[in-house]
C-alpha cells in the first residue's frame, strides 16, 4: 500500500488503518483525515470538487464526511504546497531584488522625469 499523507500539514501517514475511519485524525496537526481533500476523486476542476458520479455532494471538504466513494489519495499535498510557495517566493524575490539591485536608478530617474515635466509645465521645480 502506498503511503498516503494529511491533506492539511503534509505528515506521511503510515499507521493510519484503511479504510479510514470516520472519525480519523492526524496525528500531526490533528485533521480530520475522512475528508475531500484526502480522496482519490477531490479535483477542484470538477463540479462539486467531485470526480466520483453518484457520491454524495459534501459542502465542506475539509470535514469528516459520511461519503461511502472515498479513496484515499497517495498525493503529496505538501510537495504539490512547498512547490507553489517556493514559486511565489521567487517570484517575490524577483519583484523585490529587482527594486533593490536598481534602487539607485528609479530615484534618479524618476525626478528627471519630474524634471521633464515641470519644464514642460512651466512650474519650477517645486519643494514640499
Ligand atoms: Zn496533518
Amino acid at each position: 500500500m502506498d503511503p498516503f499523507y494529511c491533506w492539511k500539514c503534509g505528515k506521511q501517514l503510515l499507521d493510519e488503518p484503511l479504510p479510514l475511519a470516520r472519525l480519523a485524525e492526524c496525528p500531526g496537526c490533528g485533521s480530520q483525515l475522512h475528508v475531500c481533500r484526502m480522496c482519490e476523486f477531490f479535483d477542484t476542476g470538477v463540479a462539486d470538487a467531485c470526480k466520483e458520479p453518484v457520491a454524495d455532494r459534501v459542502i465542506d471538504k475539509e470535514r469528516a464526511n459520511f461519503c461511502g466513494y472515498l479513496r484515499v489519495s497517495s498525493r503529496e499535498w505538501v510537495a504539490q504546497d512547498t512547490s507553489m510557495a517556493d514559486q511565489a517566493k521567487k517570484d517575490l524575490d524577483a519583484l523585490f531584488g529587482a527594486q533593490s539591485n536598481s534602487e539607485a536608478t528609479p530615484a534618479s530617474a524618476e525626478s528627471a522625469e519630474l524634471d521633464e515635466l515641470n519644464r514642460l509645465f512651466g512650474d519650477g521645480p517645486r519643494e514640499n
